[in-house]
């Protein structure tokens, strides 16, 4: 049985009483002939790739393309470091993870597009967080990545995952209902309730628009890869508490879809409207291209 939709995928998990990631590693290996060992071969060396790109976006002094960000994930971490942060410490370390990783990608590193390079903030920051608040093994993460991964591919068969054609409710947005599903999954959530936390967090990012400043996946990018972070360990809290999205996924994967296609092209990554003509990020832009 394949799924294209979340609705499939819950059917398979009802049926083989298994979860979102079994599920997954279930269809690749049909689809494409691979063990369920080589697959989490590959998401391990995924995982690498993200610890890496976290590593350096906190400790090397990066040079941006455009300069427009940098140092933002050393500066959370050193606070979260030495104080009680308000929004606590699992989520000020996963705000630095995200804002580390978007410094790697923006000073040209290498880090995993996923779902999009624009939104490669995002799961590194829920894995490697809550690896530190719960100690969970590398084994619950590799599974968490599967999860994420399930949700990313029914998002791309039913909507898109592209900032251009959606808008960034369909980067940062996806990355956000990913991560959601994979918290959910990894803290002992159904899959049922993986679903309602990704519905959650990607209604919360519902019609984001992407003005990336100067074109460049700088800023807002590195911001709204935080919010986009805080917004998946929020929407997992309220699935893991039994709260419910009152719209089911693939009815807000297919609204996004719409939302985006109502966008116009000045907000879907052209840099022609939104924040990058500001005043401020059109001084920007001529600083940089002069
Ligand atoms: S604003 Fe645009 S370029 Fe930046 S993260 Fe969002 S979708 Fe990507």
């Amino acid at each position: 049985m394949e799924f294209k939709t979340g609705a499939e995928l819950l059917e398979i998990c009802n049926i083989k009483n298994c979860k979102i990631y079994d599920a997954a590693i279930f269809q690749e290996s049909k689809l494409y002939g691979i063990s369920k060992e080589e697959i989490y071969i590959q998401m391990k060396a995924q995982l690498s790739v993200m610890r890496h790109s976290v590593e350096e976006g906190l400790s090397e002094e990066r040079k941006m393309v455009g300069k427009i960000i940098g140092g933002e994930g050393k500066k959370i971490r050193d606070r979260e470091k030495n104080i009680k942060p308000v929004c606590g410490h699992t989520m000020a370390k996963a705000m630095s993870y995200a804002f580390a990783t978007m410094e790697t990608n923006a000073g040209m590193g290498k880090i995993v597009a996923a779902p999009t390079a624009g939104s490669c903030g995002v799961l590194p920051a829920i894995l490697l967080s809550i690896e530190d608040s719960h100690q969970v093994e590398e084994q619950v993460l590799l599974q968490g990545l599967i999860t994420a991964g399930a949700v990313g591919l029914i998002i791309a068969k039913n909507a898109t995952l592209s900032g251009a054609e959606g808008g960034c409710q369909a980067e940062v947005g996806s990355a956000a209902a990913m991560g959601a599903a994979a918290i959910v999954e990894m803290m002992g959530g159904t899959p049922a309730q993986a679903l309602h936390g990704a519905a959650i967090a990607l209604k919360n990012l519902m019609g984001l628009i992407c003005d990336p400043i100067a074109g460049l996946v700088e800023a807002p990018c590195s911001k709204r890869n935080a919010i986009g972070t805080a917004n998946a360990l929020i929407s997992a809290e309220m699935a893991l508490s039994g709260i419910e999205s009152v719209i089911p996924f693939d009815e807000v994967v297919a609204t996004m879809y719409q939302v985006g296609r109502m966008l116009p092209c000045a907000l879907r990554e052209t840099a022609e409207g939104g924040i990058a003509i500001t005043p401020t990020g059109l001084k920007i832009k001529e600083e940089i291209f002069q």
